[in-house]
């Protein structure tokens, strides 16, 4: 039998009525105690890391979940994550960059709907979370929704009620579940050779801006005092704007000649950037080091900066470790 740690952080699945609205107040023991049957397949122990709104998760928070995973790594088969959903696309992604190559499963899950409500979620997803990190081709950190596994780079909530509230962002599926078995969409456990390895550091130093019309440069500007990363939510395939008050072009020139890092993404959800389509793309990225999200969800982009500037500042190593796959986030790169 297949032994399961569940760790617990908050969020609506263990939230409670108060009068201040929906509070997290279940624990981690009473969550595993809605799903009795899950001991059919796996024996499960829970940990209490955290129990707070994941409006509240922080970078310090997704060392904490890595370390304590890494601890138990080789007492655990797998392990189970609950969390709140606002950030947990954020939190999929971060720890699929802070354990890399984990043979073990790793998944996170939550609700719409708290686990104490006669008609939620939260059971089913409890259950599909345990179900999935107790079976055999299942790897690596993933988020398990509604009945759909997601890598975990590649999660993004896009509905804030109902219960298919995470897609797939520009890669399938994993897996589902259905009546209570796993159908495999991606089985490629036998291609993972490396060893699984931790990390324990991050640079939070990272700035995401979204572009509007009228946007002035000045804020771009603003950022380079506080940050060591901007990530430029463009508009469609990506581009800058060039109308004369707001002189982009100077603004980027103080991050790169800072020797800071840029990122140009897209707003858009669906289908990446490519900045090489346009004029207003192609001459940013000829006259300046920048480097470009492609395919990568936002969620990605802001933790594997983090990530990346937490091991290093060198521009060249930067640029490696961002085009590098990791976790299935990136497809589409610069080598094409
Ligand atoms: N605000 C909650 C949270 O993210 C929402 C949820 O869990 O669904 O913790």
């Amino acid at each position: 039998m297949k032994q399961i740690l569940m760790i617990a952080t908050g969020g609506t699945i263990a939230s409670k009525s108060s009068a201040a609205g929906l509070k997290p107040l279940i624990t981690s023991d009473e969550l595993l105690s809605y799903v009795p049957d899950a001991r059919q397949f796996c024996h499960a122990d829970t940990l209490q890391l955290l129990n707070i709104d994941s409006t509240n998760m922080q970078p310090f928070h997704w060392l904490k979940i890595a370390a304590a995973i890494e601890e138990n790594y080789e007492t655990y088969d797998g392990f189970v994550i609950c969390h709140g959903t606002d950030t947990m696309a954020y939190t999929a992604a971060a720890l699929s960059y802070l354990i890399q190559n984990s043979r073990k499963p790793i998944v996170i899950t939550g609700a719409q709907k708290p686990i104490d409500l006669e008609i939620t979620d939260a059971k089913t997803n409890l259950m599909d979370s345990l179900r999935f990190a107790s079976h055999e081709q299942a790897y690596g950190v993933t988020l398990v929704f509604d009945g759909k596994v997601i890598a975990g780079t590649r999660a993004k909530k896009e509905r804030t009620k109902s219960y298919n509230a995470f897609s797939s962002i520009n890669f399938p599926y994993i897996a589902t579940i259905q009546d209570q078995h796993v159908i495999f969409y991606l089985d490629d456990k036998k291609l993972l050779t490396k060893p699984v390895h931790f990390y324990n550091k991050l640079n939070d130093r990272v700035a995401l801006l979204k572009l509007i019309p009228s946007m002035e440069a000045g804020v771009l500007t603003y950022l380079a005092g506080s940050y060591d990363a901007l990530i430029l939510e463009a508009f469609g395939v990506g581009g800058l704007p060039s109308y004369e008050s707001g002189d982009f072009h100077k603004a980027i020139d103080l991050w790169t000649s800072a020797g800071k890092t840029v990122v140009m993404a897209t707003q858009v959800t669906n289908e990446g950037s490519n900045m090489s389509v346009y004029e207003v793309g192609k001459t940013i990225k000829q006259e300046f080091d920048l480097l470009e999200a492609y395919d990568m969800t936002l969620e990605a982009t802001v933790t594997k900066l983090m990530w990346i500037l937490g091991q290093t500042s060198d521009p060249r190593e930067i640029r490696n470790l961002f085009y590098q796959t990791i976790n299935r986030d990136i497809l589409y790169t610069a080598k094409w």
